[in-house]
């Protein structure tokens, strides 16, 4: 119980502060979709069980509740992705009073979801995610601080136009920049080029920066044919070459430094695109962008800028479903990786 002691302080200041302004606590929709935030003692949690464990939770927002899915993140896939987006889009168009929406999610694929619905939502309100490394179940699980920090950021009128929000371990991350770069730590959820956007301490917000590498792609579905090779000394072409034989209709590789790929990589590239798909290369550094040589670029190889595989993956999934040609999607990694 301890850790909620300092949370219920902070909610009687703020229950008076907010009688003291003669303002109700702002509305905020939680949805559910499963993840270690929802691992309780004696089976899964939803997320009514999420909001009840959140004592004075009260004064800090109105939440109302719903489970969209309850699954482990790394069974998410691109068409629930999107299908969440639209519970999003119709929740938002529904309850125009409604501040923010906070959705919680596992973190293992927690940076793709989070992305999709940056580039597919509409700016304005916000939609924030919450997730746990240590499941509610442990007494010093991170989970419902992460939860109720998430609610202030949903909750709040500074958060609007910043894009889809990502709030663990006090910070709140952009969807385009963060990552999860430790397995169990938890600080876990880092946004390496930019630094994350805010904090919340003390249930304080704390605004640093607006993010500017966002893009909006309205769409009605996505493409979920949709692969990603990492290349390896002497490895990647065997891959390449399967990806093709499914289906793929898009490929990012994670190439060598700065855009390198030797010849094997290079044949099964050109008969990946001569099966249909479209390929994209991004580096498998960790960070940086690819420069494509003139060879590669008039072979109709794109550049995914400085987005991760993960990242390029989901804006090619959501770009070729939305019809996107080569250079409106090439013009939008560029956009994504800061260039006009
Ligand atoms: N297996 C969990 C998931 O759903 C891990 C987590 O949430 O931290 O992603």
């Amino acid at each position: 119980m301890n850790r909620f002691v300092r949370a219920g302080t902070a909610s009687l200041i703020l229950v008076l502060a907010s009688q003291a302004s003669g303002q109700p606590p702002p509305a905020v929709h939680l949805i559910g979709t499963g993840g270690t935030i929802s691992g309780g003692a004696g089976g899964p949690l939803n997320a009514g069980d999420l909001r009840a464990a959140l004592p004075g939770l009260d004064s800090v927002a109105s939440v109302t509740t719903e489970d969209f899915v309850r699954i482990g993140s790394s069974r998410m896939h691109p068409d629930l992705q999107f299908q969440l987006a639209e519970r999003i889009a119709a929740v938002f168009a529904e309850r125009p009073e409604l501040a923010g929406i906070v959705v919680t999610h596992g973190t293992d694929s927690l940076e793709e979801t989070a992305f999709l619905l940056d580039l597919v939502l509409p700016s304005g309100r916000p939609v924030v995610f919450a997730a746990a490394q240590r499941p509610p179940r442990y007494e010093d699980s991170d989970g419902p601080r992460n939860l109720l920090d998430a609610i202030r950021v949903a909750g709040s009128r500074r958060s609007r136009d910043l894009g889809v929000l990502v709030v663990l371990n006090g910070q709140i991350h952009a969807a385009r920049e963060v990552k999860k770069t430790h397995s169990i730590a938890l600080h876990a959820f880092a946004s390496p080029d930019t630094g994350p956007v805010g904090m919340v301490d003390e249930g304080e917000i704390l605004l640093f920066s607006t993010p500017r590498r966002r893009h909006h792609l309205a769409t009605t579905r996505v493409e979920p044919r949709v692969e990603l090779v990492r290349l390896s000394a002497g490895g990647g072409a065997a891959a390449l070459q399967g990806a093709a034989e499914a289906g793929a209709r898009g490929i990012v590789v994670e190439v060598f430094g700065r855009g390198n790929a030797p010849p094997p990589v290079a044949e099964a590239v050109d008969a990946a695109m001569q099966a249909g798909a479209l390929v994209v290369f991004v580096t498998r550094t960790g960070a940086g962008r690819v420069v494509l040589s003139d060879a590669q670029r008039e072979r109709g190889i794109l550049s995914g800028g400085d987005l991760d595989g993960l990242k390029a993956r989901i804006l090619l999934t959501v770009a070729l479903g939305a019809g996107r040609t080569a250079d409106e999607i090439g013009a939008a990694f560029r956009l994504l990786s800061g260039a006009e």
